[in-house]
């Protein structure tokens, strides 16, 4: 929920410095104005070549939406509404908008030079232009009488909000809602927030360059979008949503002279995939990073690869930081994955006798070895430190596995620790195993 509404943050600052700036707007000077309405062409331009560049093809669409309807607004709606011919076009306009907005938010991923993104280019472009072309040739008036009144009458008097256009932009909120929630990008919330910027728009049209700055911070907000996408694509994990080793290799070069370093493995994960399989396999590494990843005493959690994971602790000691990492180690020794037991038959009729003998679900347990090292005058500098730590590691294989193991101890590894207690769940329905040997 947290990291939902993180994304949600750059573009809806850029909705709320629109909406600020949008008081101040029709103060400036011709000059300025007039620089302003060009802005939009500008950033769709940039927003274009990016999505294309980094092949999102939603970015281009989004920038492409936005872009035709502003032209419309720019070219046809910069006169008084009282012409019925205006008017059309105004309420066509608040159609199409948020009507394409929500297919957009929609899309899967499809690509841009494909069949599906030059279909949806098409479509997006194509509606446009026949609205254009039927206002070119002032025929626009003549369906005045025959549009439904939801799509003439304004919600309030107040604003410019027809009722159906207020129906789409609620239904748009749907596709945006969802696809924000589940995919989690900030292109998407990019696209949501454009959405209410599109409301904004048409709500206040008769406030001097509401468009042009509606339509800016939207367009701005997907080209940041495409830029955080891209940093997020290379410096996290994509299994696990934690920083990846790229990300790892900046942190290092950020490290002062007092810091340490800790390696994770998990225990026998070869024998777990075997035996569960590899998508269980990817769960479970997903529970132990976000484990990991909540590590206190000041810890950043990063995925090295495979199933190892580092975390480095700047300004402390390995003295220092042994607190936590048990803490950790113990938590994932703890805990208890519920997996769907694979010999239970799927099948209602084959799977009655067994499904009375056999339980639900298994509860499986893994463990993790940890070795911790700390930056001393012997080191060259973090990979250095990482190498000593490895060995610390391997130490803590080589006594038993399930332990933390500090550099300095690496020589005399301790007595083994007490496993987890195999508590027995609480449901009947569980079968448990351990992963510890
Ligand atoms: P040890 O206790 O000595 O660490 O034993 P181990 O079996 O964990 O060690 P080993 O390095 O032999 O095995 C690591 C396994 O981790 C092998 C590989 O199949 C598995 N693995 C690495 N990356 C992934 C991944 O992304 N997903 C899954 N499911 N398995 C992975
Ligand atoms: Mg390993
Ligand atoms: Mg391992």
């Amino acid at each position: 929920m947290a990291a939902r509404l993180l994304l949600l943050i750059p573009s809806f600052s850029l909705l709320a410095g629109a909406a600020l700036l949008l008081n101040i707007a029709g103060n400036l000077t011709t000059e300025y104005q007039t620089v302003i309405t060009l802005i939009p062409y500008l950033l769709t331009l940039v927003a274009a070549l990016l999505g294309y560049g980094f092949n999102r093809s939603q970015v281009v669409l989004g920038a492409l939406n936005l872009c035709c309807a502003y032209f419309l607004i720019q070219t046809g709606l910069q006169t008084s509404l009282d012409e019925a011919h205006t008017y059309v076009l105004f309420s066509l306009l608040s159609l199409l908008l948020p009507l394409h907005t929500g297919l957009i938010a929609a899309y899967q991923e499809r690509g841009l030079i494909t069949p599906y993104g030059i279909s949806r280019i098409a479509g997006v472009v194509i509606t446009y232009l026949l609205l254009y072309i039927s206002w070119e040739n002032r025929s626009l008036g003549y369906l005045l009488a025959d549009l439904p009144m939801i799509t003439l009458e304004m919600l309030r008097h107040d604003l410019y909000l027809s009722q159906a256009a207020t129906i789409i932009l609620s239904l748009a909120l749907i596709p945006a809602g969802l696809a924000m929630w589940f995919r989690k990008t900030y292109t998407e919330a990019a696209i949501l927030s454009s959405l209410f910027s599109a409301a904004l728009l048409l709500a206040l049209f008769d406030k001097p360059l509401v468009s042009s700055l509606f339509v800016s911070a939207s367009l701005i907000a997907l080209c940041i979008s495409v830029m955080q996408t891209s940093h997020d694509m290379a410096y996290l994990d994509e299994l696990t949503e934690i920083p990846a080793r790229r990300a790892l290799m900046t942190k290092f070069a950020t490290l002062g002279r007092h810091y340490s370093v800790a390696m994770m493995d998990v225990d026998h994960f070869k024998k777990f995939n075997d035996t569960y399989g590899h998508d269980i396999g990817d769960q479970v590494l997903r529970m132990v990073a976000a484990q990991i990843n909540k590590v206190s005493g000041g810890g950043k959690a990063f995925r090295y690869g495979g199933e190892e994971f580092t975390v480095v602790f700047a300004g402390k000691s390995e003295q220092e930081c042994m607190m936590y990492l048990e803490e950790v180690r113990e938590r994932i020794a703890h805990y208890q994955m519920h997996i769907r037991n694979k010999n239970r038959p799927d099948d209602n009729t084959e799977g009655k006798e067994h499904r009375n003998n056999e339980p639900e679900t298994e509860i499986v347990h893994v463990e993790i070895s940890i070795g911790v090292a700390e930056k001393t005058d012997h080191h060259q500098g973090p990979m250095d430190v990482m190498k000593t730590a490895d060995e610390a590691l391997y130490a803590a294989k080589e006594g038993g596995r399930n332990r933390t193991v500090a550099s300095r101890q690496a020589q005399t590894p301790k007595a083994p620790p007490k496993k987890a207690p195999a508590k027995k769940p609480a449901a009947a329905s569980g079968a448990k195993k351990d992963f510890a040997n």
